[in-house]
Formats: structure tokens, sequence, C-alpha cells
């Protein structure tokens, strides 16, 4: 058969099987609608997914392969690009059926607003689910230019419905003065640092408790991660952010999501393909 000289580029690499037996779900949200400044976003999945072929499925720092793990690329989620409450309605019933067949799911986006519906179902799970947020920005604010739901509101929004001392965030150093009154007086957020801080946030924080990780591709610097659609000077390095996504092995992470990256802005794939990178290490490291 033709089959053995030929490879389909149009999933992450190294995914097999089929949704029913797969433990582990990779699904793209591409949606783009409330990004304040460049666009792009929506093309993050499709780009991350076609920079995967450019890596390796081993990992030397985890000696751990991807074949070693049952996990099935689920494709794109189609959603009406320009309605935000029917979008974000189907990505919560999406996000749903992986979380209740207790499935272990890495989201690609799109914009930071998607991950308010995918913590919500996670939320309707997990009730005791806390929330680990690496980011440039707060992404505190109570509205942005009037609108409650926003690219830059999302993490105010998660922190109503799990509650601000449940939600954890590393690496902000951009926001309001509101926002950081906020985050000092309701939430964990560590501003500027990472990879330290984590540590001994993994260290303390009760390994059977359901956790779920939001990475804003922006925590890294523009040097690092220039394909986003609001860079912000004074971010952390590429190995640093690998780093501590290795970091939290060991704790029970329920679900994950990688957003902002915004191809049309990026230099030579350079965000797509660590992007995919973030992605295998949190895939052999955490599942
Ligand atoms: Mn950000
Ligand atoms: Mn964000």
């Amino acid at each position: 058969m033709i089959k053995q000289y030929t490879e389909r580029l149009s999933d992450f690499m190294g995914s097999q099987g089929n949704f029913e037996e797969a433990q582990v779900i990779i699904l793209g949200v591409p949606l783009e609608v409330t990004v304040s400044f460049r666009p792009g976003t929506r093309f993050g999945p499709q780009y991350i997914r076609s920079n995967s072929y450019g890596i390796e499925e081993y990992s030397i720092d985890q000696d751990r392969h991807l074949e070693e793990i049952s996990y099935y690329d689920a494709g794109d989620l189609a959603l009406p690009l320009g309605n935000l409450g029917e979008s974000l309605n189907l990505i919560k019933k999406a996000a749903a059926i992986v979380f209740r067949s207790r499935k272990r799911p890495f989201f690609m986006g799109g914009e930071h607003l998607v991950s308010l519906p995918l913590i919500e179902a996670a939320h309707a799970v997990y009730p005791d689910l806390a929330v680990v947020h690496f980011d440039a920005h707060a992404d505190l604010r109570d509205d942005y230019l009037g609108q409650h739901l926003s690219h830059a509101t999302v993490m105010r929004r998660v922190s109503e419905d799990i509650g601000p001392e449940n939600l954890f965030q590393f690496g902000i150093r951009s926001g309001s003065r509101e926002e950081v009154a906020f985050a000092r007086s309701k939430t964990h957020t560590v501003f500027n640092r990472v990879l330290e801080p984590l540590i001994d946030f993994s260290h303390s924080f009760n390994p059977q408790r359901p956790l779920y990780v939001s990475i804003d591709v922006d925590v890294l610097d523009p040097a690092f991660a220039p394909g986003t659609g609001t860079p912000e000077p004074g971010g952390i390095s590429a190995s640093e952010l690998l780093q501590a996504v290795r970091a939290l092995h060991g704790l029970n992470i329920v679900g994950a999501d990688l957003v902002e990256v915004s191809p049309p802005n990026d230099l030579h794939g350079v965000t797509s393909v660590l992007g995919a990178k973030i992605i295998r290490e949190a895939l052999l490291s955490w599942w």
C-alpha cells in the first residue's frame, strides 16, 4: 500500500486512534472576536499543527516519546465567527463532552477569551478546580471598552466562576492600576517571575486537586514569541517556559490551553513551532 510512504500533515504530530479510545484530546478553538490589537489568532491551531512536524516526537529532557501516550487530534471547532455568544456556547458544549468523559484535553486557541467557556466546562465537572495562568497581561479588567467579555477580561470572569482565591497567575507584567489592585488583594499573582515561584507552587499544591493550566503565549518575551497579537516586552525565555511546563509534572492537570498564537504576526513560524513544543512537553510531562 502507498500508506507506508505517506503521512497526513493535517494532524498534530503523532496523533493516533479515535476520540472514544484516546485519553488525551487535542482540540483547536479558533475563536477570534475580541482581539484588541493585531489580529490573526484564528490561524493558531492550523499553524501549530503544521509546524509540529519540524520537531521530534521524542523529548530528550523527559526521555519520553509521543507514541507512549494515547492521544487524538480532534481537529478544530467550526465556530460562527462574528457571533460571540453562539461561539462561546458551542465551545462550552464541546468542552463539556470532553471533560464529562474524564479525558484530558489540550486546547489550542484562538484568542484568550476561549479559556472562559473551557474553564467553566471543566469547573462543572471538577467543583474544586484551580487555575494556573501564564500571561504577560493580568486579563483581570472588569470590562474593556465597555465589553464584559473580552480577552482582556477573561481571567476576571474566570475568577468569578471559580473564586479569585483559586486563580494562580505567573509572569504578569502588564495591567491597569485597578487590575493590579484586584490581583494583589484577591488572586494569587506573581509579577514578572515564573519558574522559581512556580516550582514552589508545584511543591505546595495538593497533587490530588484538579488543576487547569492556561498558557497565553505572550508570557514569553517577544524575542522568543513575536507571533502574538499584543506583544509585551520584558518576558521570559522559551527554555524557562518549557521548564515551567515540566515543573507541573505530578499535579492533577485535568485540562489546558495555549492561546494567542497569531501566525500572521509571526516571523518564520518561530512562535508556532514553539507552541508545538510547549504542547509536546505538556503532553509528555502531564499525561
Ligand atoms: Mn497576554
Ligand atoms: Mn491573555
